[in-house]
This record gives structure tokens, sequence and C-alpha cells, in this order.
């Protein structure tokens, strides 16, 4: 092998504890330098001169008083201890909160215990590994984020650097959200509980119900008067109602559980889904539905389709005296899609833009506009399930344009 006409050497040094007290110096941890011609043996005689003459690296350090005052003004706790638990050095934020150290080994300072505490990392510590861990303080009654770390002295010998963060607020804040999302899961449990219920259990009586007045007013057709005829229908359409809340409510409480993995949706043929599904209402209502290009987004299809159908129903079913005129368009703004379904119907009151999303909050009675006042809110949740808002501009008697936006995931 030829000989190399650069040769590269590295020399190392590294940070004592001592320069935390008031004597020793910071010394540069690698520094690197090259020399054109000489030989690596020439390099290791001149090296003590060498360090008188080596350059700034350009990198600006903190001496020992520095130092000492950075450590001091640090809120962090720092501090040295050796592999026989005796405290070589705290920063002035410990003993501000814990009192002089006089001699105490880590464990009493620190724990007021009378030996190594049972979570000590000592032995991975000084066997060169850097270990971090959340531990509560029975001393404090805070957390610390702790980083124990090896420091090597010059000796050869390793001393744990101990770096404390307190973390209480952050763990408190974690605590609170944790404690909030296990609520939230066994209120959904509660939820799904009770759509089962409502599903099955309320379901079944009503139908009994249904039935038998039913076949009351086949078999007593002739022996019933006009009141009682209406009567029967009244408590039909009751039961019919109770039968469409509990469906929506059902559906409602499913948004969420029983949503499907969004995929690549072609919105065009979602809306075409959704528009066959109202071809009735359509063709009564005498309905003009026009749309624009559509995007393909990420989204759970049939939810976005039972979107359209509600918002579109909700136009013809609140249409004015004009026949229904409805357009859906999208516009990319930003990172999302904003959809909209503009209508020429009989408007809303801006001081209402609020309550229409909550469930069960209707503008008009039954007798006006039949309906549940769930449709916008399962309208709601399906768009907080994408991630998007969901919004209404509406001036009365000037028609309303329904909002909502999806972001783009692709
Ligand atoms: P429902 O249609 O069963 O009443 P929704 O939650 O769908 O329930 O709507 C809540 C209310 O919002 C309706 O009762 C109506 O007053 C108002 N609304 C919804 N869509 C429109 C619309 N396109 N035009 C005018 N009013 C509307």
């Amino acid at each position: 092998m030829g000989r190399h006409k650069k040769t590269l050497l590295a020399v190392v040094f590294v940070v004592e504890p001592a320069l935390l007290g008031d004597s020793g110096k910071h010394l540069p941890e690698k520094q690197a330098m090259t020399s054109e011609e000489k030989t690596r043996g020439q390099l290791m005689d001149e090296l003590p001169d060498l360090r008188q003459r080596l350059p700034d690296p350009g990198e600006k350090r903190a001496e020992g008083a520095e130092l000492n005052a950075i450590l001091n003004a640090m809120s962090d706790y720092v501090c040295i201890i050796d592999g026989s638990h005796n405290i070589k050095y705290v920063n002035a934020v410990i003993t501000r909160e814990l009192g002089p150290v006089d001699n105490l080994k880590c464990f009493e300072y620190f724990h007021g215990l009378p030996e190594e505490c049972p979570w000590c990392k000592n032995r991975e510590v000084f066997s060169g590994a850097t270990v971090r861990q959340d531990r509560y303080s029975s001393r404090t009654g805070k957390t610390y984020d702790v980083i124990n770390t090896p420091l090597r002295n010059k000796d050869g010998s390793i001393d744990k650097l101990v770096i404390l963060r307190d973390i209480s607020e952050r763990k408190r804040a974690e605590d609170e959200l944790k404690q909030l999302s296990d609520e939230l899961t066994r209120s959904n449990a509660d939820l799904q509980q009770f759509a089962y219920a409502a599903s099955h259990d309320l379901q079944e009586p009503l139908r009994v119900i249904a039935g038998f007045i039913k076949r009351l007013e086949k078999r007593y057709k002739d022996r019933l008067d006009e009141k009682a005829h209406e009567f029967i229908d009244y408590a039909v359409d009751g039961v019919r109602r109770v039968q469409m809340l509990i469906r929506e409510l059902l559906a409602y409480s499913q948004v969420e559980t029983k949503g499907r993995r969004f995929m690549p949706t072609n919105c065009a043929e979602v809306l075409e889904q959704a528009l066959f599904s109202l071809h009735s209402a359509i063709e009564e209502s005498g309905a003009e539905v026009t749309y624009d290009i559509l995007p393909s987004i990420m989204a759970d299809a049939s939810q976005l389709s039972r979107l359209f159908q509600n918002l579109i129903g909700n136009a013809i079913k609140f249409r004015g005296k004009d026949l229904p005129r409805i357009h859906i368009a999208a516009e990319h703004r930003d990172n999302e899609w904003v959809f909209s379904v503009r209508d020429n119907g009989i408007g809303i009151d801006p001081k209402y833009f609020d309550r229409i999303f909550v469930i069960f909050q209707r503008l008009h009675t039954r007798e006006e506009y039949d309906g549940t006042g769930m449709g916008l809110s399962i309208c709601k949740k399906i768009v907080d399930r994408h991630g998007g808002k969901f919004w209404v501009e509406s001036e009365p008697g000037k028609g309303s344009t329904f909002y909502f936006s999806i972001p783009d995931r692709q």
C-alpha cells in the first residue's frame, strides 16, 4: 500500500465534570486537523504545540464561570452523581427547591430513602447507556422527564449526569385528555347500546302497536264512526314518526362506529346515486338539479351519498313558490375541497344558522313540513368524521347554500 499524501488525525477531548465547578476549562469535544506533508508520528510529536496554535473553531463555547451561570439560570435540574451515589454537582434550582446537599447520598437527598432507589439506573448508565424515564417525585410533588447519561472523566472513571425537566403540566394535560377520551369511549359505548336497544327492543313493540291498530280498523271498520277512524290515523301516524325518529337516531349514532374506511371516491358517481334515490321526489316536485365537474376525494362513499341526499332532499322539501332549482359545485381551496348545494327555496333567517345543525331542532311545524330535525345533524356528523367543516349561507325568501369542506388527502 502506498503512502497517503494527506494524513487526517482526529483529536478527541472529553468533557470534564470539573469544568462545572470553578476549576477546569472547557475543551472542545472534537476537533480535526489536516497536514499536507507530515507523517502521523511527526504530528503526534507536535501535538502539544499544535493545541496551543489551534485556530478558533468558529464555535463560541462557554467557559467555567459562564457555564455555571447558565446552569444556575436554568429551570431544569442538572446534577452529577458518582458510582457510589455521592452528589458531585447540583445547579442552583435544585438547592433552591430542595435545600443544601450536605453530603447526602442522592437517594437520601432527592427521595428521602435510606438506600438505593428501586428504579435507579446506575447499572445501565455506568455501563455506558443513556437512560430516559418519567418519574414522579413525592418530595416535590412533580413529575420529571429524567435523562441519565454517563459522563467520562479524564482519569477514565465515569459519573452520571442527570437532567430533570418538570413535565407536571404536560402530564396533567395528558391525564386529563386520557380521562376525557375514556369518558368519550364510555359514552360512545352507551350510545351504541342505546342504538341497539332503539333498533331492536323499541321497534318491535312499535310494530305490534301498528299491527293491532290496523287489525282494529279492519275488523271494526263498519262499526267505527268517522271520529274513531281519525283517531286511528293519528295513532298510525304517531307510530310511523317514532319509527322514523328511531331510524334517524340510529343513523346518527352509527356515523362514527359503522363508518367505512376512506377510499378514493368519485363524487359525480356518488351524487348520481343520491339523485337516483331521490328520483320520485325530484319528479314530483319538478326539480331541476345541475352540477359542475366534481372531483375524486378520499371519503366514505355511502356517507357522502347520504350527505348529498339529505341536502338535496331538504332543498326540494323547503322549496318556495318557484320550481326548485338546485346546483351542486366543488371548489379547491388551500388543502381542501369545498362543496356547495345551492337552492332557490324559502331560505333561512341567519339567526337560526346554529340551531338547525342541532339534533331535533326544526324551524317549522310538522304540518308545514314533515321531518324529524335529524337530517342536518347527521350531515354535520358525517362532515366532522371526514375532518371538514359544515356551514350555511342564506336569506329568507332568497334560497340557501349549504357548504361542506373535505380535506384533500390525495
Ligand atoms: P328536517 O328536514 O327533518 O326538519 P334537518 O335537520 O334536515 O331536519 O333541517 C333542520 C331545519 O333546517 C329544517 O327544519 C329547516 O327549517 C331548515 N332547513 C334545512 N334545509 C333547508 C333548506 N334547504 N332551505 C330552508 N330551510 C332549510
